[in-house]
């Protein structure tokens, strides 16, 4: 039987979960139910000068709304616990001296003072300062001085950090699902730090103990964390554990131009970077969710940011992404973020929702306003103006008409309010008043054959009559307006355009 797929999502909680580590997440979450596996979620907080309280809440919080929560977590099955990596403390010296026993780690006693000293003279011989092989054995590290003299040291309480010691001469060949083979020169790297004397691991020896720990069969992540590649390799090896397999996501790019997407791309072309809102002293950045994207969108958006099943299908539920998820079918190459597809998904899901939860979502905006209006009139209005928006915020805009009559009518439009207008809209009205069946079908027979019967130009009475009701020549069919606003109302709205026209 092949190993049990176990895969995370492991971000630092240093702000607001960007729309990239979203996506990250999402692809574990498909690649995890497509191979009957796990999905959990750890949290990278052993950089405590990045912490930032309420981020863990917010990740949590993001990913319960996508709909794509975690198996395990933080009080949540805790299988691998704890799965806060500043509760695992204890757990990584062991490791760190393990790597210094078996000669792939050493302690290092360099002050920053001497580090520094050390970076100037190299550059001064235009050359970049470089911890590692070239020089680990000309600084402060246990490398050159003797065992009781490293021991004694570290009895005595002096800051240390632990090096790895990275191999000399040679070619490592790594293997990525989404990039094939990958091959990198040792000497290129520097001896990172694994552990300091504070107590706290980095970043890299957290990561790796973690992952062996928790079992973690693939390690899915972005683009970013592929120059750390040959040092996780490395570092498995050294700690003589079998790796698991890698898988580097594209990078988002912006919309327009060159580079990674960034907030400020979100800020200046008007849209969220982030899942929900996230707010903060200085002001709030605006979520998905806030704005009005129905998290299914989301998640069908980001999943096509990078990947496709090589068909042109692009309307897939969670579920169909599922069965379709292939990561040896993500690109290689950057992704880049539109903005306008963006909405578009969401004008799919919005007409997909129920005219009934619609209005019901529409409700609170009219109360708002201060309009109490019947469920039935709220659904059938939503039902006429869905077709043309992309968010629920755009109803009011696009119907406030059927609720208020106009108080002023669009000058361009205005117009078509001739010299004749008065008096056909007078006998416009003497029509309307007639009609007993005021179903939208009926009233505008009964118009029609009133206007080819006294040879009346549709144009002439349909744009004003328009132009009465809404006030400028927008809006869905114009005798579901009528219909929804009732006799009364279109004949007091006709009237208010002559007296005011
Ligand atoms: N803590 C890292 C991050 O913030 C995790 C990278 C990884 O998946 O290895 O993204």
């Amino acid at each position: 039987m092949s190993k049990q797929v176990r895969v995370r999502f492991a971000p630092s909680p240093t702000g607001p979960l960007h729309i990239g580590g979203v996506r990250t997440a999402l692809f574990n979450y498909l690649f995890a139910k497509k191979n009957n596996g796990v999905f959990f979620l750890r949290i990278e907080d052993t950089d405590q000068n990045r912490y930032v309280p309420g981020a863990e809440e917010y990740i949590m919080e993001a990913l319960e709304w996508l709909g794509i929560a975690p198996d395990e977590t933080i009080g949540k099955n805790e299988k691998f616990g704890p799965y806060r990596q500043s509760e695992r403390k204890h757990l990584y010296k062991q490791y760190a001296d393990q790597l210094i026993n078996s000669g792939n780690a050493y302690y290092a006693f360099d002050t920053a003072e001497a580090l520094d000293t050390a970076r100037k003279l190299e550059e001064e011989q235009g050359k970049t300062f470089i911890y590692n092989h070239h020089n680990r054995e000309k600084l402060d590290t246990s490398l050159i001085i003797s065992t009781e003299e490293t021991a004694k040291r570290i009895a005595d309480g002096s800051a240390y950090v632990i090096r790895f010691k990275t191999p000399v001469n040679e070619t490592l060949h790594m293997h990525d699902i989404i990039r094939g083979d990958v091959k990198f020169e040792t000497n290129l790297l520097d001896d990172k730090v694994l552990f300091k004397s504070d107590g706290m691991p980095t970043y890299h020896l957290a990561n790796i103990v973690d992952d062996h720990l928790m079992e973690t069969s693939h390690v899915i992540r972005g683009e970013e964390w592929l120059p750390s590649l040959p040092l996780h390799v490395l570092l498995y090896r050294a700690f003589g554990w079998e790796a698991p397999e890698f898988a580097h996501l594209p990078l988002i790019m912006k919309p327009i131009g060159n580079g990674k997407l960034s907030k400020r791309d979100g800020d200046k072309m008007g849209f969220p970077v982030f899942p929900l809102d996230w707010k903060t002293e200085e002001g709030v950045s605006s979520g998905y969710r806030e704005k009005g994207f129905f998290p299914e969108s989301v998640i069908n958006f980001l999943a096509l940011l990078g990947w496709n099943d090589g068909t042109e299908k692009e309307l897939y539920t969670l579920e169909e992404l599922v069965a379709a998820f292939d990561l040896s079918r993500v690109h290689k190459a950057g992704a880049k973020f539109d903005p306008e597809k963006n909405k578009w998904f969401n004008h799919q899901y919005l007409v997909k929702q129920k005219d009934e939860d619609l209005a019901k979502a529409f409700a609170p905006i009219l109360a708002e306003k201060g309009f109490t209006v019947s469920e039935n009139i709220v659904t059938k209005v939503v039902s006429l103006i869905k077709e043309r928006a992309h968010f629920v915020s755009e109803f009011w805009e696009m119907s406030d008409f059927f609720f208020v009559a106009p108080t002023s009518y669009d000058e361009k439009a205005s117009k078509n309010w001739k010299e004749e207008t008065p008096a056909l809209m007078q006998e416009l009205i003497s029509v309307v008043e007639e009609i007993t069946d005021f179903t939208s079908m009926n009233i505008e027979t009964i118009v029609k054959d009133w206007m080819t019967k006294n040879e009346i130009g549709m144009g002439k009475v349909m744009q004003p009559f328009r132009l009465s009701l809404v006030g400028a020549l927008k809006g869905p069919h114009l005798f579901d307006i009528v219909e929804v606003i009732g006799k009364d109302e279109t004949i007091n709205r006709i009237q208010k355009a002559i007296a005011t026209l």
